[in-house]
């Protein structure tokens, strides 16, 4: 069962989890998130599994100033100009991602651009705390009513984490409202506690509407395709092929792959969800024609990690 500690008390214990890989639930002004350590593949896997999230969306990285921020991010003025309006507050910035973010690619999906938000309240205190940006989703069960007091997030993950910051029942009751900054202007990716208008009003330039669908990214079949084929759930390498493995035992012919690497030697599936986006990334940049994917179990991580794989593998236009 998870302990509930008061904010005022909570800060050494939150952090001290935090450093280790354990994902925490805590208050911020929108709703509680569910964070974890956002350079920590293995960290965020545990977020994707107490959740029960059935596919790896990307998730906001939650910084402490902007600052932090600048760090992951590129920032255009326009950007800076709303995050220095805004932040700490319920706006979500999504920014070209630097290469040497320090983000772990299971908290982007893959992507290269980054959702970014500095919180109020407790979230930003023990950011700052570790000096590292959190990934942190709302702190339900997928598909579920989002938790706006520490006693519905008890009763939804109590049984799945080890500690809940209890912070009262959150100001704002909405989680933040999305928007991707780019050249071309401002698109608002999610509706949220901050009104469009105060962002437009801000901006001195319009906020276009409408493109919620297309911007989601998990959903788009082909969205994480590779440059290479994919084969899944295979029991046999062919000539010229790379090798994504997953467990103890090798498929027929695995030793004339191109290359080969392992999500999890020991079919461990956080540790395999840990690694999924960078590996495939290697393998396809080892220039082989198609990349061959061991089965991967279809239970608890597995059925996201199957679900990322399909659409890799998902015919493309
Ligand atoms: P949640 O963490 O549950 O509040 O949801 C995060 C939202 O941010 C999801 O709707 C994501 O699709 C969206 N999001 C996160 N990162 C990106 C990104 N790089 N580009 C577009 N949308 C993003
Ligand atoms: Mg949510």
């Amino acid at each position: 069962m998870a302990e509930i500690l008061p904010q005022e008390n909570a800060l050494d214990a939150a952090s001290r989890l935090l450093v280790t890989g354990e994902p925490v639930a805590i208050p911020t002004e929108t709703v509680y998130g569910l964070a974890a350590d956002a350079t920590n593949g293995e960290a965020v896997a545990r977020i994707f599994e107490a959740k029960g999230r059935p596919r790896f969306n990307p998730l906001i990285a939650h910084v402490a100033d902007v600052n932090m921020a600048q760090r992951i991010a590129h920032f255009s003025p326009l950007a800076q100009r709303l995050a220095e309006a805004f932040w700490p507050g319920p706006l979500t910035l999504v920014l070209p991602q630097r290469d040497a973010s320090g983000i772990h690619p299971l908290v982007t999906a893959g992507l290269d651009t980054i959702a970014l938000r500095c919180p109020q309240g407790f979230g930003r205190e023990v950011i700052a705390r570790l000096g590292r940006p959190l990934a942190a989703p709302s702190a339900n069960i997928s598909g579920r009513v989002t938790g706006t007091t520490a006693q519905a997030v008890d009763a939804a993950l109590g049984d799945r984490i080890k500690l809940i910051v209890d912070g009262g029942p959150t100001r704002v009751g909405l989680e933040s409202t999305i928007v991707k900054v780019a050249e071309d202007g401002i698109v608002l990716l999610r509706p949220g506690g901050l009104a469009v208008e105060e962002i437009e009003r801000a901006a001195g330039a319009p906020v276009k509407r409408g493109a919620r669908g297309v911007q989601a990214p998990g959903m788009l079949a082909s969205h994480y395709a590779p440059q290479a084929g994919i084969r899944l759930d295979i029991d046999e390498i062919l000539p010229g092929e790379a090798l994504l493995a997953f467990g103890p035992d090798r498929a027929r012919g695995a030793a004339q792959a191109v290359l080969t690497l392992n999500l999890s030697p020991a079919a461990d599936l956080r540790e395999a969800a840990a690694n999924l986006f960078s590996y495939l990334s290697k393998l396809d940049a080892s220039g082989a024609k198609t990349i061959a994917v061991e089965p991967v179990p279809r239970h608890g991580l597995g059925e996201a990690i199957n679900d990322r794989l399909a659409r890799a593998a998902a015919p493309r236009d």
